[in-house]
C-alpha cells in the first residue's frame, strides 16, 4: 500500500485513540507555590527509554554529540559509547545503570537520563522515571512497539510523564514508520501527533517532511552538518499535508482558536498550532512523533528541539510535596558507592543544597552532611556552587543514604512515597574461597545493596551457605563479575535457582493462649489473629483491631515481629509466604506475666497454627517470553516452548518473514533458553523475557 492509504487508515483511528486516551494527568501544576521559589525553567529533566537494543544508548550519544558534550561519537557495537561508562556494560553491550548527563541545546539545560532497556534492570527504569519530568521513547523502526518498550510506556504512564516518540532506524531494511504509529496507537491507546513523516526507508531514506515549514530535511554524511532544508516535490505533498492535518486536528483538541480557525478555512499560525500540542502532551494526551536514524546522524537536532518545546520544565510538574514551601526535599534515585566512597544522584524538588548543608534522610532518621554538589557530564563532574529546585545532581559525602530514600532539611519530617520493590525471583550461591575473601564479599554486598536494594543476601539455613537474589540470571551475574572485580578474587557461585513463594488460599482465624507459669517470670501471652488471602503482588499487610487495651500498643511491633519472621519461613517448602493480610483482633494481657517476648512467641505460634487451616499453596514464577522467529523454524520454536510448559498467549506475522510469538513460560523452565533457541534456529531467532506473575504449581 501507498504512504497515503497507510495515512489514510491511520488517521481515521486517532479519533478514537484521543477519546479513550489511556491516561490523563491531574492539571499541571503552575508553580503552586505562588512564583516564590527559585526554579530552573530553561532545564529539562528527561529520560530516554526503550527496548534494549531500539538505539537507546545511540540517541544519547548522538545528543551529547550535538549538544557539544562530546566531540566525537563512540559507536556502541564497538563498545565505546559514552555512556555506558562502566567496563561490564561495554563487555555485556547494554547499559545497566542509569548515567545522568547534563547538556545545553539552544539555551536550556537538558538532564538526560539514561535508562536501561533489559528487564532485570526494570527498577531503574522506575526510579529514574520517578525523578524525571518527561521522556523520549524510543522505537525501532522495523521491530515497531516491544515488550520492554510496552513495559515502560505504562510505568511512564503510572508516574505520570508526558512524552514524545522517537522512531529510530529509518535507514534499516524493513524500517516502517506508520506500522509503528499505528501500533504506539493500538498498543497505548495514544493520540499520536505526526510531526515528521520520512521520505524513504531503509536504502532509501532521503529525508524527513516537516509539516511546519512544508519542507523536506536532507541530512549529508557528515556527522554534525545542519540539514538541507528543501521543497517538497509533487510526490510528497499529500503526505505533507496528512501531516499537517495530523498536527491541526491535535491542536484543535486543545485550542478552540485553532478549532475555528481551522473550521473557517483560516490560516493557523505555527506558535498557536506549537502551544496547543504542548498543553496536549503535558497533559498527556497527545504524543508527538518523531523520525530518524541515530546511527546516520539524521533527526536529532529537531528531536532536541521537540524536547525544548514540548516536555514539561520542573516547575510543572507535581509531586505531592510538604505542606511548607521552606526548606530543602531531594530525593536520592541512585546511590554509585565504591571503596572510597558513595556518590547520591538526586532529584531537588524544593529549596537548595550547598556545600556543608547538613541534611536529614527522612526515610531512616539519619543525619548527613553534604561534601559537595556535582553536575555530571558523561562521567566527569563540575562542581556547583548550589543545587536548586528542579536540578538533578550527584552529592557527595552522604553515608547513611541508600536508593529511593528522601532528604530533607531538620525540622520537615517529609518522606516521598518509597517505590515497592519486586521480589527476587532468582537466586544464586555465593562461596568465597577463605575467610579473608568472605570478608570483603561481605563488605561489598553492603556497599551493593545500598545502590540496589532490588538485590537481597540470605543464608540457608541448612547448608549456611551465602544466597544471593535478584531479578534475574544477567542480573546476579553482573553482581557477581562486579563484585570480583571490586574485591580482586574469585567468587564461585551455585546454579540460578528460582525463588519459589507460598501463599494462603484461605482465610483463617485462631485465638491462641501462650502460657507459662512453672517457676520464675511466666509468659502469658493471649492473642486471636486471622489471615486473609491478599491480591497477587500485594505483599504483606499487619493491622491491629484491637481495642479497649487487651493487648498495650507497646507490644504490637513484637507481634508484628512474630508473623513477620514466621511467614518468612514458609509452610510448605520453606519459601516466603506472600500476599496475606493479617489482622490482629483481640488479646488477653497477665499484669505480671506478659512481655515483647512472649507476644512474639505467640504471634509466630498463632500464624502456625492459622496456616495449617488457610490451605497454603506453592507459587512459581511466570516469564512473559517474546520470542522473534524466521517463519521456517516456527514449528520447533513452539515445539521447544510447549516442551518447557510454555502457553503460548499471541503469535503475530510481520512483513518481513518474522513471526513474533508472546508465550507465559515457567521461570524455573527457561534457564539456558537463550542457548537453546540459538541453536534451534541457527541464531537468528531473538527473546526477550520478563517477570510476568506468580502462579500457583
Ligand atoms: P540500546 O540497547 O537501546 O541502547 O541500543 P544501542 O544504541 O546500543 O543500539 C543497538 C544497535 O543498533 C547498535 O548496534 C547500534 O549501532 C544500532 N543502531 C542504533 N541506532 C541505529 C539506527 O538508527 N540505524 C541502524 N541501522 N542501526 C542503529
Amino acid at each position: 500500500p501507498s504512504l497515503l492509504e497507510d495515512i489514510v487508515v491511520l488517521r481515521s483511528k486517532s479519533h478514537l485513540a484521543s477519546e479513550h486516551s489511556s491516561f490523563v494527568f491531574e492539571v499541571i501544576n503552575q508553580n503552586k507555590k505562588g512564583g516564590t521559589m527559585k526554579l530552573r525553567t530553561n532545564r529539562r529533566n528527561i529520560g530516554i527509554i526503550a527496548h534494549v537494543d531500539a538505539g537507546k544508548t545511540t540517541v544519547s550519544e548522538r545528543i551529547l554529540y550535538y549538544c557539544g558534550t562530546i566531540h566525537s561519537t563512540g559507536e556502541v557495537h564497538n563498545g565505546a559509547a559514552t555512556l555506558d561508562d562502566d567496563p561490564r556494560e561495554k563487555a555485556h553491550g547494554i547499559t545497566i545503570s542509569s548515567a545522568a548527563t547534563t547538556v545545553s541545546w539552544n539555551e536550556h539545560s537538558i538532564t538526560l537520563i539514561d535508562t536501561p532497556g533489559h528487564v532485570d534492570f526494570n527498577i531503574e527504569v522506575k526510579r529514574a522515571l520517578r525523578v524525571l519530568d518527561g521522556a523520549v521513547v524510543v522505537f525501532d523502526a522495523v521491530a515497531g512497539v516491544e515488550p520492554q518498550t510496552e513495559a515502560n510506556w505504562r510505568l511512564a504512564d503510572d508516574f505520570q510523564v508526558p512524552r514524545l516518540a522517537f522512531i529510530n532506524k529509518m535507514d534499516r531494511r524493513g524500517a516502517n514508520f506508520l506500522r509503528t504509529v499505528e501500533m504506539i496507537e493500538n498498543r497505548f491507546n495514544a493520540h499520536a501527533v505526526l510531526m515528521q513523516i520520512p521520505v524513504g526507508s531503509g536504502d532509501e531514506f532521503e529525508g524527513i517532511l516537516c509539516p511546519f515549514s512544508k519542507r523536506i530535511g536532507v541530512w549529508s554524511k557528515e556527522l554534525g552538518d545542519a540539514p538541507a532544508w528543501k521543497s517538497p516535490e509533487e510526490k510528497h505533498l499529500l503526505a505533507l499535508n496528512e501531516a499537517r492535518a495530523s498536527v491541526i486536528e491535535a491542536a484543535s483538541l486543545f485550542d478552540d482558536n485553532v478549532l475555528e480557525a481551522w473550521l473557517s478555512g483560516r490560516e493557523i499560525s505555527e506558535e498557536s498550532l506549537r502551544n496547543a500540542i504542548r498543553v496536549g502532551v503535558l497533559q498527556g494526551r497527545l504524543v508527538p512523533v518523531y523520525c530518524g536514524s541515530a546511527l546516520r546522524n539524521i533527526g536529532i537536532e529537531p528531536l532536541l528541539d521537540a524536547v525544548v518545546q514540548y516536555l514539561p520544565t520542573p516547575e510543572e510538574t507535581n509531586w505531592n510535596g510538604p505542606s511548607t514551601d521552606k526548606g530543602t526535599v531531594a530525593y536520592a534515585f541512585k546511590v554509585s558507592a565504591s571503596e572510597h566512597g558513595s556518590l547520591v544522584y538526586c532529584r531537588v524538588y524544593q529549596g537548595t543544597i550547598s556545600e556543608g548543608d547538613r541534611l536529614i534522610n527522612s526515610s531512616n532518621g539519619r543525619n548527613e552532611r553534604v561534601s559537595g554538589s556535582f553536575a555530571m557530564h558523561a562521567g566527569k563532574k563540575t562542581r556547583l556552587d548550589s543545587a536548586v529546585a528542579g536540578d538533578i545532581v550527584t552529592l557527595a559525602g552522604l553515608k547513611e543514604t541508600s536508593t529511593g530514600q528522601t532528604l530533607c532539611s531538620d525540622g520537615l519530617n517529609f518522606s516521598l512515597e518509597e517505590l515497592k520493590y519486586p521480589e527476587p525471583v532468582t537466586t544464586i550461591s555465593l562461596e568465597a574461597t577463605d575467610l579473608a575473601a568472605r570478608d570483603k564479599l561481605m563488605s561489598a554486598l553492603d556497599r551493593i545493596r545500598r545502590e540496589d536494594p532490588t538485590l537481597h543476601v540470605s543464608t540457608d539455613p541448612e547448608t549456611g551457605q551465602l544466597l544471593l537474589s535478584g531479578m534475574g540470571e544477567l542480573h546476579l551475574a553482573m553482581v557477581r563479575e562486579r563484585i570480583e572485580a571490586e574485591i580482586g578474587v574469585p567468587i564461585a557461585t551455585g546454579k540460578p535457582q528460582v525463588a519459589f513463594r507460598e501463599t494462603i488460599t484461605h482465610e483463617a482465624e485462631v485465638k491462641h493462649l501462650r502460657k507459662k507459669q512453672s517457676g520464675g517470670p511466666g509468659q502469658y501471652a493471649g492473642i486471636t489473629i486471622k489471615l486473609v488471602p491478599a491480591e497477587r503482588g500485594e505483599g504483606f499487610s499487619f493491622e491491629s483491631l484491637v481495642t479497649g487495651g487487651a493487648i498495650p500498643q507497646e507490644y504490637l511491633p513484637a507481634i508484628e515481629r512474630g508473623v513477620r519472621n514466621r511467614l518468612a519461613s514458609g509452610f510448605l517448602c520453606g519459601n516466603p509466604i506472600v500476599d496475606v493480610k493479617v489482622s490482629l483482633l483481640d488479646g488477653e494481657t497477665h499484669p505480671n506475666d506478659s512481655s515483647a517476648m512472649a507476644f512474639e512467641f505467640a504471634a509466630s505460634e498463632a500464624i502456625e497454627l492459622a496456616l495449617q487451616q488457610a490451605k497454603p499453596v506453592i507459587l512459581e514464577p511466570t516469564m512473559k517470553v517474546e520470542v522473534q522467529t524466521p517463519d521456517t523454524n516456527l514449528g520447533s520454536v513452539i515445539g521447544d516452548l510447549s516442551r518447557r510448559r510454555g502457553i503460548v498467549c499471541n503469535q503475530e506475522t510481520t512483513g518481513s518473514g518474522l513471526v513474533i510469538i508472546i508465550a507465559e513460560v515457567p521461570l524455573a523452565n527457561l534457564f539456558g533458553y537463550a542457548d537453546q533457541l540459538r541453536s534451534l534456529t541457527a541464531g537468528r531467532a531473538g527473546f526477550s523475557m520478563q517477570f510476568s506473575h506468580y502462579s500457583e504449581q
